[in-house]
């Protein structure tokens, strides 16, 4: 057995564009979209560094980058490329995400689907679990948010 981790955080556009708010690949109207070359989506690319944390090899700052440059914004594209330096065999992924805003406890099961399928694993290998961050830090405050992700493989 084998444990990775990873973090990241994105703030919120300060107005609203056509950049949609997208989080584990499911996307949410109530709020602006990422300040972010890419979509942002903070859960893909928790896992992105949690997969870089056991192979060694940088996908965010390093291929997703030049991806970027390229055009390519959608993260389920990077972390396709992670899984292609992983050698071991994903077990279990645990996320948790702080943020004030948007509501997406209610949406839980949804973002949870679209990660497993996305990392071909079932439903109860992907563990998902909200904090408002009670506004004691900018993620709390609703500025932006942040995904922390567990990521055990063998
Ligand atoms: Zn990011």
């Amino acid at each position: 057995m084998i444990v990775g981790i990873g973090q990241d955080s994105h703030r919120f556009l300060k107005e609203r564009t056509d950049k949609k708010f997208v989080i584990g690949a499911v996307s949410f109207d109530d709020v602006p979209g990422l300040d972010a070359n890419s979509d942002g989506d903070v859960i893909l690319h928790a896992i992105c560094n949690a997969i870089t944390s056991i192979s060694g090899v940088p996908i965010l700052g390093g291929v997703a980058n030049e991806m970027c440059i390229d055009g390519i914004t959608d993260s389920k594209a990077y972390v396709e490329k992670a899984l292609k330096t992983l050698n071991q065999t994903i077990v279990h992924v645990a996320l948790s995400v702080e943020a004030k805003q948007p509501r997406m406890q209610s949406r839980s099961d949804e973002i949870r689907q679209s990660v497993a399928s996305i990392l071909d694993l079932k439903l109860s290998q992907v563990g998902l679990t909200f904090t408002s961050g009670d506004e004691l830090t900018d993620f709390g405050k609703g500025l932006g948010l942040q995904c922390l992700c567990i990521l055990t493989a063998q």
